[in-house]
C-alpha cells in the first residue's frame, strides 16, 4: 500500500486501517491463545456429576471465535472411569462451554442482535468490530443470552412465589409507581392457530406481549407536579398469560423496593386484568386509570353521539371532559344515563361507557391525586411499549415465534432496566 503511494497511485487509509486492525487482531489472537492454553499445569482428577472421580485423560483443542478473531487452544481432558462421561472444566471457566463464540463475542452478538433486524447486527459487527459471523448466528446467540436471562428471571420469579425473596435493606422509596399496558407483536402462522383475532370471524395475526414498568418519584417541581426519578425506571415482559405476568411483575415491584415505600401507585388503562393483577398482588397501592384514556373514551363516544352536529358535540365534550377533570364520576355517570339514545346499537354503547366509569370511579379521583403530587397518565408504559418492544419486535415484515419474541424481550428489557453489565459480570462470578 505504501509502496503504490510512492508510485502516485494515491493512498487509501480506510483500507490501510482496517488492515492494520485485522493484522493486530490476529497477532492478539495468537497472543491469547497462548496464555490461554494450559500444558502441564493441570489437576490429575475432577470431580464428575456422578459422584466419582474423573482422570486426566489428554490435551484437546478447542477454537472458537473471540473478539481478536478465531483461536485454538489446548485444554485438559478428562474422562470418569464409572460413567465414562468426558469433560473439559477449563470451558466452563472460560464460559465457552458448548459454544464456539467467546463471552465477549456473544455479548456483543446479544447487543446487535437487540437493537435492530439481526441480519443488519450482523453487517454492524462486520464493520464495527471486524467479526465475521452469519445473520443466524447473531439469532441464535442473542436468542440464547435472552433465553438465559429470562431463565434467571424465572429463577428468581419462583423465589418470589415461594416468598424467599431477600429483604432489601435500602432507605425507603417515597413513592414506587407500577404500570402496566398489553401490546400486540405480528407472529408466525403456527402461533396464533386457534386464537380469535380482534376482528371477529378472523383469525388472529398478533400475540399480546405484556410490558409492566416500575419507577419512583421523590420530588415535585414547584407547581407540586410530579418528577420521575432520573433513571429509576425498569421493565419486564413477556408473552404470556395475565396470571404469569402477575408474578413476573410483583417480583419486579419487590426488586425495586415494594415492601419499603411509603407510597405506591398502579396506573393502567381501563383493562380489566390490569385491575384484576392490581388487587390480587399490589393490595394497598393507589389505583388510577390513565386520565387520557378515560377522555380518549369521551371523545370517542361524543363522536358517535354527535356525528354530524360539531357544535354540539364540542359543547358536550367539554361538560364532560371537565367533569372528568374535577374526579365528579358520578355527575359523568348521570349525564351519561340520562342520554338514553333510542338508537338500539348506540344505546348499548352509552350503557358500556356509564359501565367503564362506575367501575373505575374510585381509580378517576384526579384533583385528588394531583393534590398529593402524582402522576395521573401512563405515559411512561405506552413510552416503554414503543421503545421496548414496537422498535425491534414490531418491524415490517417480522414475524416471531412466541419463544423466540420473549427471548429478544427479555434481552431488551434487561439493557433498558441497565442490568445487561450486572448479568456479564454475574455470569463470569466476578458480582
Ligand atoms: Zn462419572
Amino acid at each position: 500500500m505504501f509502496a503504490a503511494r510512492r508510485k502516485g497511485y494515491g493512498f487509501d487509509l480506510q483500507a490501510v486501517e482496517m488492515a492494520t486492525r485485522a493484522g493486530l487482531h490476529r497477532a492478539g489472537a495468537a497472543v491469547l491463545a497462548r496464555l490461554l492454553s494450559e500444558r502441564g499445569d493441570h489437576a490429575a482428577r475432577v470431580a464428575c456429576a456422578c459422584g466419582a472421580q474423573a482422570c486426566y485423560h489428554d490435551h484437546r483443542p478447542k477454537r472458537f471465535l473471540t473478539a481478536l478473531g478465531s483461536l485454538e487452544l489446548e485444554r485438559a481432558y478428562y474422562v470418569c472411569p464409572c460413567c465414562h462421561q468426558g469433560q473439559s472444566p477449563r470451558d466452563a471457566e472460560l464460559d465457552v462451554a458448548g459454544t464456539e463464540y467467546s463471552p465477549g463475542v456473544r455479548r456483543m452478538m446479544a447487543l446487535v442482535g437487540s437493537e435492530s433486524s439481526f441480519e443488519h447486527g450482523r453487517q454492524q459487527l462486520e464493520l464495527l468490530a471486524g467479526i465475521d459471523v452469519s445473520t443466524k448466528a447473531v439469532e441464535r446467540q442473542a436468542e440464547a443470552i435472552g433465553t438465559d436471562i429470562e431463565a434467571r428471571e424465572q429463577a428468581a420469579i419462583h423465589r418470589a412465589k415461594q416468598l424467599q425473596l431477600p429483604e432489601v435493606c435500602a432507605p425507603a422509596v417515597p413513592v414506587l409507581y407500577i404500570e402496566m399496558d398489553g401490546t400486540g407483536v405480528p407472529v408466525v402462522k403456527a402461533e396464533t392457530e386457534g386464537r380469535v383475532g380482534k376482528v371477529e370471524g378472523q383469525p388472529a395475526h398478533t400475540r399480546e406481549v405484556k410490558l409492566g414498568c416500575v419507577f419512583t418519584q421523590t420530588y415535585t417541581d414547584q407547581e407540586g407536579g410530579p418528577v420521575r426519578d432520573a433513571d429509576s425506571t425498569s421493565y419486564t415482559g413477556a408473552i404470556e398469560t395475565a396470571q404469569d405476568f402477575g408474578l413476573r411483575l410483583y417480583t419486579e415491584a419487590w426488586r425495586r423496593g415494594w415492601s419499603r415505600a411509603q407510597k405506591k401507585v398502579v396506573l393502567g388503562d381501563g383493562a380489566v386484568w390490569i385491575w384484576n393483577l392490581a388487587d390480587q398482588h399490589f393490595p394497598g397501592a393507589i389505583q388510577i386509570v390513565d386520565l387520557y384514556h378515560a377522555r380518549q373514551h369521551l371523545w370517542e363516544l361524543s363522536a358517535k353521539l354527535f356525528p354530524n352536529d360539531t357544535q354540539a358535540r364540542k359543547q358536550w365534550t367539554a361538560i364532560c371532559l371537565d367533569q372528568l377533570d374535577k374526579g365528579k364520576i358520578e355527575a359523568l355517570v348521570k349525564i351519561l344515563r340520562d342520554l338514553q339514545p333510542t338508537h338500539a346499537e348506540l344505546a348499548k354503547i352509552v350503557v358500556n361507557e356509564a359501565d367503564y366509569l362506575e367501575r373505575n370511579a374510585q381509580r378517576m379521583r384526579y384533583p385528588e391525586f394531583r393534590g398529593q403530587g402524582l402522576f395521573v397518565g401512563s405515559g411512561v408504559i405506552e413510552a416503554g411499549c414503543k421503545t421496548a418492544i414496537g422498535a425491534r419486535l414490531k418491524r415490517s415484515g417480522m414475524f416471531w415465534t412466541v419463544r423466540g419474541a420473549n427471548a429478544i424481550i427479555a434481552l431488551r428489557c434487561c439493557r433498558l432496566s441497565n442490568r445487561f453489565e450486572d448479568y456479564w459480570a454475574d455470569r463470569s462470578g466476578a458480582a
